[in-house]
């Protein structure tokens, strides 16, 4: 029977500890493996970025009705968290609760998914065989469903403007740092005094550039420039002052001075195409253009890596990469975060039956994500597991307006997300900028995730 068998759920992140706390109530068996030796691995490596929302949106009801029965205190819902602090003050209690804790494991990396004895071609018996899970340590553990909450942040988007690396791009890697490096803090050492080149046009890139910038003002002989694809960095300056979350508008509005004040050398409609180095120096080239600095940050944004399911059945968009359904719902060009609608188990269901990819994986490229979204989506899926199909079906999501992204194109700005989504930070923002209810007008920026 493999009803027996737990649910592996694939990943220890917001979404993935979600799911358990899901199936926990609903008193499925589950097992969760991450690759980290902690909850939260890339949450952690961005833990000095601090999120746009405040906690009220990156706690999961579950979650919080497990953790308060053990005591735990909810922290302030109109707090704007750090990675670091949405880490240690959520994510990592909720794995050590008594619920959770045995059915978490560390050091467990998923190679690959697939069906016991059944390649994807063979369908006889296919849906009552149990998956297979392989470990990188060769461990091979069998499952009733999958839930793959594994994330986006181990498989970043490359340079190359044609969406596979550029020329010398695999040969530069020791010069290029991969998004939101801690450049004022655990990183300082290898930016301070360095030309470094920050590469895409989202918040990633903004968060890191003004980062840099202060950097700049501390320790001389450091030198920031800026590529983008677009023509105009306007979708990156957003709305300002008219800004619908004032903390989004104030980040874009400090990158645009820097710019104009000369801090950081803004390079526009600059597509990378081929990379070359020296012992100590990297450069970049667009045709005849080109720029020489010692170090690179690509924040060009994320894929999904779909190479550990190749042995299942999905049913992919072919350009979002997320399911077929989900795709015109969180499609950037139409779509800001807070506009994406509720969507649970069926916006999420492959041709494989039992097998759910939710989280930030879920949008594949889009960086529409919102943690809220996700969690309604470890909800809907474990109550279909469960059976509960009224549950599942009922999907809620209760979002601010305020969209993350822009849904509408500046002009000049031929790319929308992209080049590194929606996400960023703009450190220690006041809580009140959060605006509820606030629908920024056509045309303007919303708040990002
Ligand atoms: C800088 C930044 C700021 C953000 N700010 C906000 C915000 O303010 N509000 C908001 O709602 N959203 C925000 N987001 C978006 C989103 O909420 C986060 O990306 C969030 O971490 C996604 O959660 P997840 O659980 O889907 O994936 P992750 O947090 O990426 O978790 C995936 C987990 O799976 C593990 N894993 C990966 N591969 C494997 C494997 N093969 N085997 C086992 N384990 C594996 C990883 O180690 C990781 O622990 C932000 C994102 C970034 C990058």
């Amino acid at each position: 029977m493999t009803s027996d068998l737990p649910v592996v759920v694939i990943g220890a992140g917001p979404v993935g500890l979600a799911a358990a706390a899901h199936l926990a109530e609903r008193g499925l068996p589950f097992l969760v493996l991450e690759s980290g030796d902690h909850p939260a691995t890339a949450v952690r490596a961005w833990g000095h970025v601090r999120l746009f929302s405040p906690w009220r949106f990156t706690i999961d009801p579950a979650a919080a009705r497990l953790l308060e029965h053990a005591g735990w205190v909810r922290p302030d819902d109109d707090i704007l968290p750090t990675g670091a602090q949405l880490a240690a003050d959520y994510l990592q209690p909720l794995a050590d609760l008594p619920e959770l804790k045995p059915h978490v494991r560390y050091r467990a990396r998923v190679a690959a998914v697939t069906r016991l004895g059944l390649d994807r071609v063979r369908s006889l018996g296919r849906d009552n065989t149990p998956y297979l899970i392989r470990l990188t340590d060769g461990d091979d553990i069998l499952a009733q469903a999958v839930i793959d909450a594994s994330g986006t942040w181990g498989t970043p988007n490359v340079l190359g403007a044609s969406g596979i690396p550029a020329h010398g791009e695999t040969a530069a890697a020791g010069f290029i740092e991969s998004a939101l490096p801690d450049v004022l803090g655990r990183d300082r050492e290898r930016f301070a005094g360095k030309h470094t080149l920050v590469v895409g046009a989202g918040h990633s890139a903004a968060t890191t550039l003004l980062a840099l910038a202060e950097l700049a003002g501390q320790h001389p002989g450091t030198t920031v420039s800026w590529a983008i694809r677009p023509t105009s960095p306007a979708r990156t300056y957003g709305g300002a002052a008219a800004d619908a979350l004032p903390a989004r508008g104030a980040l874009g509005s400090r990158l645009r001075e820097h710019v104009d004040n000369g801090t950081i050398t803004l390079l526009t409609g600059f597509s990378i195409d081929r990379l070359t180095t020296d012992a100590n120096t990297v450069t970049l080239a667009d045709g005849d253009r080109s720029i020489t600095v010692d170090r690179i940050v690509s924040a060009t944004g994320f894929r999904p890596d779909h190479t550990i399911t190749g042995e299942l059945r999905l049913d992919l968009d072919p350009i979002l990469g997320s399911t077929r359904a989900l795709a015109p719902l969180i499609d950037p060009n139409e779509h800001s975060c807070g506009t994406v609608p509720p969507h649970g188990v069926d916006e999420l269901t492959h041709p494989e039956p039992g097998y759910y990819a939710i989280g930030v994986k879920s949008y594949g490229r889009a960086p529409t994500f919102l943690l809220a979204t996700g969690y309604e989506q470890a909800r809907s899926v474990a109550a279909a597991l469960a059976g509960d199909w009224d549950a599942a079906r009922d999907v809620q999501l209760d979002l601010p307006e305020t969209g993350v992204c822009n849904s509408n194109p500046v002009e000049g700005d031929d790319i929308i997300a992209a080049e590194g989504g929606c996400c960023g930070s703009a450190p220690a923002a006041p809580v009140q900028l959060i605006a509820l209810g606030d629908r920024p007008a056509d045309g303007q920026a919303g708040p990002c995730c």
